[in-house]
């Protein structure tokens, strides 16, 4: 599979069963449909994301996206909540991509809520 970015290759690898795609070039990481979901409920998932966060920023200004599974165009999606991160999401097989970087502040974003969860239990 070719990276939407950077045109480099990029490689599947298996995280606890499930199979994600990481170009060896600029580490975007691109997740199927769910997978995500499943990763951010694995301990130790943001190992996955092994890139400079400085490098995916760079490739984050890249706006025309698309999809590295079936060439749809990606749409951009931006959190704001409680942190910006910003990723691509395709409309037609949902998958995800994530610059370098961005896959650990995505993650971090669900700890955040998670423990805003217990915060709100408790009061
Ligand atoms: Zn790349
Ligand atoms: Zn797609």
């Amino acid at each position: 599979m070719q990276c939407p970015k950077c045109l480099g290759e990029m490689q599947p690898l298996t995280f606890n069963d499930v199979e994600v795609d990481r170009c060896t070039k600029c580490y975007g990481l691109f997740f199927d449909h769910l997978e995500k979901e499943m990763l951010k409920k694995m301990e130790g998932s943001e190992e996955l994301d092994v890139g400079d966060e400085f490098v995916g920023a760079t490739y984050n200004e890249i706006l025309d996206v698309p999809c590295p599974k079936c060439k749809t165009k990606m749409d951009h999606v931006v959190h704001t909540d409680p942190f910006e991160i910003k990723f691509e999401c395709c409309s037609a097989c949902k998958g995800v991509y994530f610059d370098a970087g961005e896959f650990r502040d995505y993650l971090e974003d669900e700890i955040y809520e998670q423990f805003q969860d217990v915060v709100d239990h408790l009061e």
